[in-house]
């Protein structure tokens, strides 16, 4: 089979040779336990240093205040369940949104079993959050605020600013899961008053299983894993000492090329996206314009199945998505789509496709000409196409 043709870069990236460059020697001829006395050890303890140096620096924040985990989901996790177990005494009411990754939703839904209270909020037809809303929401009960600050499925920027501004002054410890806007949204989390932040090595061409938690200094939070002195005690275990080298490169890397790498894909995205609206009855997801992530395209084909179109392009070398990773082969439409307020039987209809680094024109092109010829293929099998074209609207 020649070279698949990758549209998925939301859902994971491949490790740059740059990355991958630094993390090898951190396998075999580094490999001391960064915790032992030998000068073998001392080479691994200062790469984390450099790499925590290097997540720090590149979202503002100081580098005591960087914490490794095992990817997002880990981070995710322990900021909700560490601020709340922790914060129990002043409150049990969090408040997040309708359209988080499931790492966040399903930790609230734990969180409800163990006595907190959760708001949802609801989200506008491009997924953004009202701040009026979050607002209105926040009572003397509440600890903690979790909002993402870029949505992974349909691109929605939210105002992270606004919002860490609004927390601040309620004096509500503020959480974002920044893992889809870390290389593609400048992140400064001191100016834009962000109490905690996740972050994931394996989207922004870091390797899988490394991430982290950025812990303003003072915010109170229970440790994550008990046992040695590592991470300052809050997260216990032998470091995953290449791996958060490969981190500390990716995030250098992306944050220093944003720019380039932003205007490269907005210009391709754009692109795909106007192509593939001509398609007839097709519409997209999200917003338009400046407060999308650059490399998102989300849109529905009405009459068709989100699956279908998937399984059709993967026999054309494409690979693509029909939303979160995490819910295809379920047959639920995504929690996003319904809660930007589209019918079940549209949101079923979704097509998710993401760009990243290795992207071309040629791609693009490519592209929007299989998933026209797919979508027609599939409304010609359709028995809801064929009783649109008779009947019309009903
Ligand atoms: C991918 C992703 C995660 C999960 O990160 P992992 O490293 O895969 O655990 C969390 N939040 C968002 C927005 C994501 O896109």
């Amino acid at each position: 089979m020649s070279k698949p043709i990758y549209m998925d870069y939301a859902a994971t990236t491949f490790v740059k040779p740059a990355v991958l460059e630094e993390m090898i020697p951190y396998f075999t001829e580094y490999f001391g336990n960064p915790s032992s006395i030998y000068s073998l050890s001392r080479e691994t303890k200062k790469a984390i240093d450099k790499a925590r140096d290097r997540v720090a620096k590149g979202i503002n924040a100081d580098s005591n205040e960087i914490f490794f985990t095992g990817g997002g989901s880990e981070a995710d996790n322990w900021a909700l369940k560490g601020v709340a177990f922790a914060n129990y005494n002043k409150g049990n009411h969090i408040i997040t949104t309708q359209i988080e990754h499931h790492a966040i939703l399903h930790a609230c839904e734990y969180l409800e079993k163990h006595g907190f209270q959760v708001t949802y909020l609801p989200v506008d037809e491009y997924g953004l959050v009202s701040l009026d809303e979050l607002e209105k929401a926040i009572t003397d009960n509440t600890i903690l605020v979790s909002i993402m600050f870029a949505n992974n499925e349909i691109g929605t920027i939210q105002s992270i600013s606004e919002i860490g501004k609004l927390c601040k002054s309620k004096k509500v410890l503020f959480h974002t899961d920044a893992v889809q806007a870390l290389g593609n949204v400048p992140i400064d989390v001191k100016e834009m008053n962000i109490d905690l932040l996740s972050m994931a090595a394996h989207k922004i061409y870091g390797p899988k299983g490394t991430g982290a938690l950025y812990i303003r200094k003072g915010v109170k939070i229970d440790n994550l894993v008990h046992g040695g002195a590592q991470e300052r005690a809050r997260r216990a275990g032998t470091e995953n000492v290449a791996g958060i080298v490969g981190f500390g490169k990716a995030v250098e890397l992306a944050v220093s090329n944003m720019e380039e790498h932003t205007n490269h894909l907005k210009t391709l995205r754009d692109k795909l996206i106007n192509g593939l609206l001509k398609i007839p009855y097709s519409r997209l997801n999200g917003p338009s314009g400046t407060n999308r992530l650059a490399g998102n395209s989300n849109i529905c084909f009405r009459f068709i199945e989100g699956e279908a179109i998937l399984l059709l392009l993967d026999s054309m070398g494409i690979c693509a998505s029909s939303g979160s990773a995490c819910t295809s082969g379920s047959l639920d439409p995504s929690h996003v789509l319904l809660a930007i307020g589209l019918p079940h039987e549209i949101a079923h209809g979704s097509l998710r496709l993401s760009l990243g680094d290795n992207t071309t024109e040629e791609e693009v092109d490519y592209v929007i000409e299989s998933v026209g010829k797919v979508v027609q293929r599939l409304r010609d099998m359709s028995p809801l196409w064929d009783d649109f074209l008779k009947e019309g609207e009903k």
